[in-house]
């Protein structure tokens, strides 16, 4: 079993789903973050945020996925100040509804003065609400800006232990480690961190604290990017115990903290019946066969990884 703790799924079509389920992805975390292009509107935002918190937590039960998100402002568009302070006004209430996990992701892009007020003021609501955090290191400087991410948490007075620092590489895996915070890496299928390179991270740093996503997206990504590492992993000798800390358990652990999810929820999963709408909607198209499970049948079928 694997989870997927950083997975932007509104974007993926429903061959992901399926997929990712039949690799044994029994749980996916959906970041809120930006949509390719800068929304203008607050209303958009609220919209995008409700999706990701009602119809694509449907969608993905559809295929026998649970899903939970995370929400936030991003970096990016926290450099629109308007938007950014209709998206503060909204966030208290997003944040405490079910399936939200975190606070997230939110950090730094640019590094602007803008997006370090933002992320500070998101800092402060997840310490209110007593809510785990992720946190998006930008990709340019980014052994820098992964340092000041991690001294900005604490200078917010946050526990580095409910706070993900996603996005590492090989540059700043051991300070984020050494200063206590969750590592995330996400891996990507040609550039940036790949499933080699994890391989090699998990060698030489175990599996405390580190965790690995896919941060599938709109963009060229994989979402079954947790379960090749996985697998490249085992086959490289890792233990299994590792491979099942990073790919399940630490996010668990750390989300967990939310009280918003826990392992009943894919071991006691709901029915699957696909002819379900979601506000008069269903995923089914044209004449399709609806796929219908009783309540717990996917778990005992699907591939499981001890
Ligand atoms: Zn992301």
């Amino acid at each position: 079993m694997f989870i997927d703790p950083h997975a932007h799924m509104i974007s993926r079509t429903t061959d992901d789903y399926e997929a990712m389920a039949a690799a044994g992805i029994v749980a996916v975390i959906e970041p809120a973050f930006w949509l390719g292009q800068p929304r203008t509107f607050v209303g958009t935002y609220v919209d995008y945020l409700s999706t990701i918190i009602g119809f694509e937590r449907f969608r993905a039960g559809q295929f026998g996925i649970r899903h939970y998100c995370t929400v936030g402002l991003n970096s990016k568009e926290a450099n629109n100040e308007e938007l950014a302070e209709g998206v503060m006004e909204w966030l208290p209430r997003f944040a405490l509804k079910e399936g939200v996990v975190a606070i997230g992701e939110i950090g730094y892009d640019e590094q602007t003065p803008l997006e370090d007020k933002y992320f500070r003021a998101q800092l402060a609501l997840a310490k209110e609400l007593q809510l785990p955090v992720m946190v998006h290191t930008p990709h340019r400087d980014k052994k820098q800006g992964t340092s000041r991410s991690m001294d900005v948490c604490e200078e917010m007075g946050l526990d580095p232990s409910w706070v993900v620092i996603d996005h590492n590489n090989e540059e700043t895996v051991k300070e984020t480690l050494d200063r206590g915070f969750w590592a995330g890496f996400s891996i990507y299928p040609s550039t940036k961190m790949g499933t080699v390179r994890m391989v090699e991270l998990l060698k030489q740093y175990g599996s405390e604290r580190i965790i690995v996503d896919s941060a599938c997206d709109w963009g060229i990504s994989d979402p079954l990017a947790v379960a090749k590492t996985a697998m490249l992993a085992l086959k490289n000798g890792i233990p299994a115990e590792t491979v099942r800390k990073v790919t399940y358990a630490n996010t668990l652990e750390v989300y967990g903290k939310s009280g918003q999810i826990q392992e009943s929820d894919w071991l006691n999963p709901p029915e699957i019946d696909q002819r379900t709408l979601y506000e008069g909607n269903s995923i089914l198209r044209g004449g399709r066969e609806p796929r219908i499970e009783a309540p717990g049948a996917r778990s005992r079928d699907s591939l499981i990884i001890e």
